[in-house]
């Protein structure tokens, strides 16, 4: 995210000491337990006792994170495995002829198989390890341009993706002499899927698209474009960092041919992702990276490459935190998605209506089918100024164009605020935030 400074004019400057200065009034509630019908199966206070981290303040105030769309926070349960791993049996996985090597070998498979269940995959062997979504998602484009697109071909991607899905489809686009097209969206910020019929031609190769969006929250109806999708005869790249936090993914449900997700968004380490294909699609890929574990034989007259997933993982991978991955993903498995997913609906509802009181207060994304994701501008106020002065109040959200420079262009906007949920938050912390908002917008 880039921050305008030019945009911190001298009233705001004034404003942030004055901030810094006093002791802001607003009261100091610590998150209560939501009185709601979900609190049946979650218990959010018990939940948050997991989460070091958000036991803190910042500037004396009960943290509220806010910007779990960025990336979340870990329970103590994935810090514990993450630490294990380096005290008890940390090595470098495969080729194992050691302890310590063959229990990191075994762990580090055993997160393939949670990851293959998690998703629903066929087979662990169409999981791929990568350091994330970015690299997943140009991973798939750079070997399936390799394999499958030349001069004139076409790739249709969405006009709400992440740069993420873009720029690699226009890196390889650029390469192979292809042509980008983009799926446009509604003002409600729901995709024209009736358009992607008049996008086809024959030359079109490929649809990526979000499964959710990471500004508007907009759930894409996946299994409906993967069927448009199949019965021309292309594939469908899915970009799933937004949504395999929120929802219970079943790839082979979707009929996806590539999905990508972050473990940093989904409570588990940074540094690792994982890339999915239809098991037929990755064999007739080419590897990505050229190095150590992804060859079967070398010679200076040539070299094999190894067996799937290991032909898409060069080098020594990210050991201890796909390890922990693992945990995060017991984790979520534990609270379940259907209770946690419940939850993060019921406070983007109470969020949403809260934020819609507030005069001048527009929101971007009003689709019905949503995830806990809400970006807004307030007129008269920079986004930047509202970010910047609701951390005074221990409140972290994002603000910026969210690496989606042409949504913002949709909307002639050049950034939001964003406020994004996780099942750990509390209704308590809205009303936190929207009292530290209305203080603020008071302000200007
Ligand atoms: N796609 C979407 C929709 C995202 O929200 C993000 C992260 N903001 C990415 C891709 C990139 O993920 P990562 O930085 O973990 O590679």
């Amino acid at each position: 995210m880039f921050i305008n400074k030019q945009n911190i004019t001298d009233k705001n400057i004034l404003c942030l000491i004055l901030l810094s200065l006093v002791r802001i009034t607003a009261s100091p509630k610590m998150p209560e337990v939501p009185k709601n019908k979900t609190i049946m199966t979650l218990n959010i206070q018990k939940i948050r006792e997991d989460f070091p981290i958000l036991q803190q303040k910042i500037y004396n105030r009960p943290l509220v994170y806010f910007d779990n769309a960025a990336t979340t926070q870990r329970p103590q349960q994935v810090i514990d495995v993450l630490t294990q791993t380096y005290t008890q049996y940390y090595g470098n996985i495969h080729r194992a002829a050691h302890f310590l090597a063959d229990k990191a070998t075994a762990a580090y498979e055993e997160t393939r198989d949670k990851v293959k269940n998690l998703i629903n995959a066929e087979s662990r062997e169409q999981i791929i390890f990568t350091k994330g979504t970015t690299e997943s998602i140009n991973l798939a484009a750079f070997a399936f341009g390799e394999a499958f697109v030349k001069a004139g071909d076409e790739i249709i991607v969405s006009e709400m993706e992440h740069h993420s899905n873009i720029v690699p489809w226009q890196m390889m686009a650029g390469r192979k002499g292809a042509k980008i097209l983009m799926l446009p969206i509604d003002n409600d910020g729901r995709l024209l899927i009736e358009k992607l019929e008049e996008l086809i031609t024959p030359k079109t190769k490929l649809i990526a698209v979000a499964h959710v969006s990471n500004v508007l929250g907009t759930i894409n109806p996946i299994a409906q474009i993967a069927q448009i999708a199949h019965a021309k005869g292309l594939r469908i790249f899915v970009d799933g960092a937004q949504a395999a936090p929120h929802l219970q993914i079943d790839v082979q449900k979707l009929n996806v041919d590539f999905y990508a997700l972050s473990a940093h968004k989904m409570y588990g380490p940074n540094g690792v992702g994982v890339l999915y294909g239809k098991k037929e699609l990755l064999e007739q890929l080419p590897p990505y990276q050229g190095g150590g574990e992804m060859i079967s034989e070398v010679k200076f007259s040539g070299t094999t490459y190894n067996e799937l997933p290991y032909k898409f993982e060069a080098g020594t991978p990210n050991i201890s935190g796909v390890i922990a991955f693992g945990a995060a993903i017991d984790y979520l498995q534990n609270i379940g998605f259907e209770n946690l997913s419940a939850w993060e609906h019921e406070l983007l509802e109470y969020a949403t209506a809260q934020l819609l009181a507030i005069p001048g207060l527009q929101i971007y994304g009003t689709q019905a089918e949503k995830s806990g994701v809400i970006s807004f501008n307030v007129e008269g106020v920079h986004f930047f100024d509202l970010g910047t002065m609701l951390d005074k109040f221990g409140i972290a959200v994002r603000t910026g164009h969210h690496c989606a420079d042409p949504l913002m262009d949709h909307f002639g906007i050049q950034g939001t605020v964003r406020a994004s949920f996780a099942f750990y938050n509390t209704k308590a912390e809205i009303d936190i935030f929207v009292e530290a908002l209305r203080k603020v917008i008071a302000m200007f």
